[in-house]
This record gives C-alpha cells, structure tokens and sequence, in this order.
C-alpha cells in the first residue's frame, strides 16, 4: 500500500483546475517513461509508476477527486484503496494498449465471443390510407439475425463454458507484479470464465440469420413519414449482448376522397351553379359514411366549409381533428332547352356588360 503525502496534481504535473482530458494526457505521458516493464528491475521507477498511477486512479474519478479537492489526503480515511473501481478500460486508456499490451491486449480473434448489442434494423412500407387513420397492427415477415437457438445466443457448444477463469479466479480482473492496480483479464476477457468452443449452428456467434414474424402495432393518426421503433426487434447481439431495435418508416398511400393536412381532413366538394347562388343542402362523404350540410347563399368556389370533429379520430390525449368541405362550384355538363333558355335571361339581367 503505497501512502504518498505528495500532492496529486504535483505528481501528474497538472494545474488544480486541469479537466479530464489534460490529466489522461499527463498519466499517459508519464506513464509511458515510468512503467514497469519499460523499466525492469528499477525500484524507484516502480515506486513512481505507483505514484503517479495512485494520482491519476483519484484525479481521474470526479467523487475521489472532489473529496480530494476539499480535504486532501486527509480527507481518505486509514484503509483507503485509491484502486478500488479504478478500471483501465473504463478509464479510457485503451490507447495505452501497447504499453500494457502483454497484460490487457485483447486477441481480436476472440472478438466474436465478445458480447456486442445488434444493429439496428431500419425498413420501409407503405400502409393505406384508412390504416393510417384507424391504426393497425402490420404482421410482418423482417429478415434478421436472431438469437441462435442451439446455444441460447451465447455463442458456445452447448453444455461448455462454464469453467471459471483460472487466471483470474473468476473475477475478470487481475493483479500483475508492478502495477498497483487490477486490470482486465486477457485470458478471459474480462468475462471471468472461460468461452467454451464455438457452437456449431452458429459458428460462435451466437446468432443466425433468418425471417422472423414480428407484430407491429401502428398508432391511430399516424402521420406519413413517421417511424415507428420495436423495441429489441433489430439484429440479435452477438455472444449474448441486447438485440439492437426496428425502426420502420411508414409511408401512406393516397385516398381518392381524402387528403391530411395534419390531423385534419380535406375534401372536395362540388356544388351546383343554383346552390351556390341560392344556398341549398349538399352531401359530403365523411369517414363514416355521408353527412348533409347547409351551403348557405353565395358560397364561392375555394370556400371551406368546417365539419368539427370529422377529421382523424382522437387518440392517446390527442384530441379529433376537423374535416374541411373545399366547395368547388361545377356549371352543369349538359342543359336541355328551358335550362338554357333561364340561364341566358340569367346572364342579361346580371352579367351584361
Ligand atoms: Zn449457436
Ligand atoms: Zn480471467
């Protein structure tokens, strides 16, 4: 155990407000000139290598270092292991790799037993329109890597690796002379037991490739271009790691009476020559059916008329939106005789010029 009454941020060289970043670089800097094996054989090199990595291991985690901010050593009662939770990897040294190479170099070989979360899976469809409105459940068939059934995900024969890590006992993390702190486990991984030969089905990666039915429940209202996520139904991870998600952009298909101007509802509405003029009933289609409204006396065409309530149901707090009637004024296709005859006494008693 080694006490040292020097001053942390004198013995890494760093000013007392240094941020995370200059401290690492300092570490790094000495750490590289005093390591052990750099140095064989020389106690004093050793003894500081201790020291600067007891600095860093307090400087470089914020709750030690913020006690160490308010009471220097002091404030670390007797018994204190400037080590305890200290992790190389997490401390982000892994670029000092090859200084430590011989004891936490990991064997990229191997990498495939290493649990890794699965990619994400991002697809695309086109649902219709009513769909869109009511919601829907989709029941989809997506290509994915899925757990590998034979060795539950894991990636090894089944029935093999459990053997505890001799190395390490089990604890993923081991001593090794000259350096004050415990560092991953090459032999293992870090996992603290030993992986087992590959499985066979899968080749050790613990998953396979395949379709899979997946259920995916589409909201009431959904706007076009809105992706829907499934959780956990990505790529499965390899070696036991979390299944990455589904993400599924939607897309919706045209209606040919209705268009969404958010969760409103427009649609056309052709009115004659005479009920424009006059006012009149006319017949608007809705999502549920027809509904008649009142086109009062000198409605022109591009008028809107509201029918509150009518547009996208309401759904999950959100509250239902309108259906909007854009009148469009249609002159009759056809006139017999009399027709035209009223028309044109119509146009010389209100349209002569
Ligand atoms: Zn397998
Ligand atoms: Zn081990």
């Amino acid at each position: 155990m080694s006490v040292t009454k020097k001053d942390y941020y004198e013995i890494l060289g760093v000013s007392r407000d240094a941020g995370e970043k200059e401290i690492k670089a300092a570490y790094r800097k000495l750490a590289r000139k005093y390591h052990p094996d750099v140095n064989k054989g020389d106690k004093r090199a050793e003894e500081k290598f201790k020291e600067i990595s007891e600095a860093f291991a307090v400087l470089s985690d914020p709750n030690k270092r913020a006690q160490y901010d308010r009471g220097g050593h002091e404030a670390f009662g007797a018994g204190f292991d400037p080590f305890a939770g200290f992790d190389v990897r997490a401390a982000g040294l892994g670029d000092l790799a090859d200084l430590f190479g011989g004891m936490f170099g990991f064997d990229p070989g191997r990498s495939a037993h290493r649990a890794a979360r699965g990619n994400d899976l991002k697809l695309e469809l086109s649902i219709d329109f009513m769909e869109a409105i009511n919601g829907t459940t989709l029941n989809l068939r997506v290509p994915r890597q899925h757990a590998c059934s034979s060795c539950g995900g894991r990636g090894e024969l089944p029935g093999s690796g459990s053997a505890v890590c001799p190395d390490c006992s089990g604890q993923g993390r081991r001593t090794q002379p000259g350096l004050p702190f415990a560092i991953p486990c090459n032999r293992c991984q870090g996992r603290g037991r030993l992986a087992g030969p590959p499985c066979e089905a899968c080749r050790g990666t613990g998953r396979r490739r395949g379709e899979e039915n997946v259920k995916v429940r589409v909201p009431v209202g959904i706007k076009a271009g809105s992706t829907v996520r499934v959780a956990a139904k990505g790529d499965a991870g390899t070696a036991g790691g979390p299944p990455g998600d589904l993400y599924l952009k939607i897309r919706v298909k045209d209606h040919p009476l209705f268009r969404r101007e958010g969760d409103d509802l427009v649609c056309e509405l052709p009115i004659g020559i005479a009920v424009a003029a006059l006012g009149g009933t006319a017949e608007v289609p809705t999502l549920d059916g027809k509904t008649t409204i009142q086109v009062p006396p000198g409605t022109r065409s591009g008028q809107r008329m509201r029918l509150a309530g009518k547009g996208v149901p309401a759904a999950g707090g959100r509250r239902a939106g309108d259906l909007h009637a854009l009148i469009q004024i249609h002159p009759p296709a056809k006139l017999d005789r009399r027709s035209r005859e009223l028309l044109e006494e119509f146009r010389e008693r209100n349209e002569r010029r």
